[in-house]
């Protein structure tokens, strides 16, 4: 352990990694803002969600699979804690049934994060939760290029003449003025749509579509390529909704599409970002009831542990 580190997991050889509390990554929980590089804040929010609920009990299931994880990322070839000073904060004071107050909790909770230049990770939830966050990011850095996986574009308009669920808030995030949609894209987009104007309704509000069909067919290289060359050297707010991963290998999320990527690839692809200024990052749409084995909860929390190891190379590097 790095000893000038001040905020970061016990040690696994002195405490098993199955003891404790379960936080994410067995982190201290710290009510702070100060002397740390990240905080893992949950939003377990999910009354945005059009099909199957339940994403509320997602921060728990991630922070509890996520205790499996070890600081050293061989792919990165770096240990986070060597670089990072991080806790889990706990959550936000989500208001189960109220989207706007729950919003209005969102952002005032991410705000001081932001502000102190701190990089929130935060667990869905469902995938409305973004918007509050959304919200906080643009109040702290005017509008941030989007980095979304999913398989859904969540740029429809409305669900059921409702303005505000987890199938519209990148169109109202939009409408707010809080994206620069000109250095952002969506990627894994795919199933059954509504029609053509769909994908057409992201394209005119600004967005590069990069379909899953097209991911497949010019593979995570050449796609890491496309994402570095659309956002340049803007500020990232990377937003991953698990059914971006394939069914088979993430069941447990409440609007499955087949076609989807392996776990390998989702992780090559993070993997590729470290170019990316990432200043806030979530994970939503894990949804607890249907993941008996628990692997799709332990999907999210490895994708999360690589964009942590992302920000630590970019800190060992000088560049943030
Ligand atoms: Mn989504
Ligand atoms: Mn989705």
């Amino acid at each position: 352990m790095n000893e000038k580190i001040k905020y970061q997991p016990p040690s696994a050889s002195a405490a098993p990694r199955f003891s404790g509390i379960k936080t994410f990554m067995r982190l201290p929980y710290v009510k702070t803002t100060e002397d740390i590089d990240f905080a893992v804040i949950g939003a377990p929010f999910d009354t945005g969600a059009s099909y199957k609920s339940g994403a509320r009990f997602g921060p728990t299931a991630i922070r509890e699979a996520s205790t499996l994880m070890r600081n050293y990322s061989m792919n990165l070839d770096v240990n986070i804690f060597d670089y990072l000073s991080g806790v889990d904060f706990g959550d936000v004071n989500v208001i189960p049934g109220y989207i706007h107050e729950t919003y209005r909790e969102i952002e005032a909770g991410l705000l001081p994060f932001l502000r102190a230049g701190v990089t929130p990770i935060v667990l869905g939830g469902d995938h409305s939760i973004t918007l509050g966050e959304l919200r906080a990011a643009a109040k702290a850095y005017g509008p941030v290029a989007l980095v979304h996986f999913d398989s859904h574009l969540d740029t429809w308009d409305n669900y059921w003449g409702m303005k505000y669920t987890h199938g519209t808030p990148f169109r109202r995030a939009c409408e707010e003025g809080l994206i620069d949609t000109a250095h952002s894209i969506q990627i894994g987009i795919r199933g059954s749509q509504y029609g053509p104007e769909d994908v057409q309704g992201s394209i005119d509000l600004g967005f590069e579509v990069l379909t899953a069909n097209e991911l497949h067919r010019i593979g995570v290289a050449e796609a890491v390529k496309r994402i570095q060359k659309r956002v340049g050297a803007a500020k990232v707010f990377l937003t991953f909704d698990i059914d971006f991963v394939d069914p088979s290998m993430a069941p447990g999320t409440g609007t499955i599409e087949v076609g989807g990527f392996s776990g390998y690839e989702s992780m090559t692809l993070v993997q590729g970002l470290r170019d990316v200024n990432i200043i806030a990052m979530d994970l939503v749409e894990v949804l607890p009831a249907i993941d008996q084995s628990g692997k799709t909860a332990y999907m999210a929390a490895n994708i999360i542990h690589e964009v942590i190891s992302i920000l630590a190379l970019q800190k060992r590097d000088g560049k943030r």
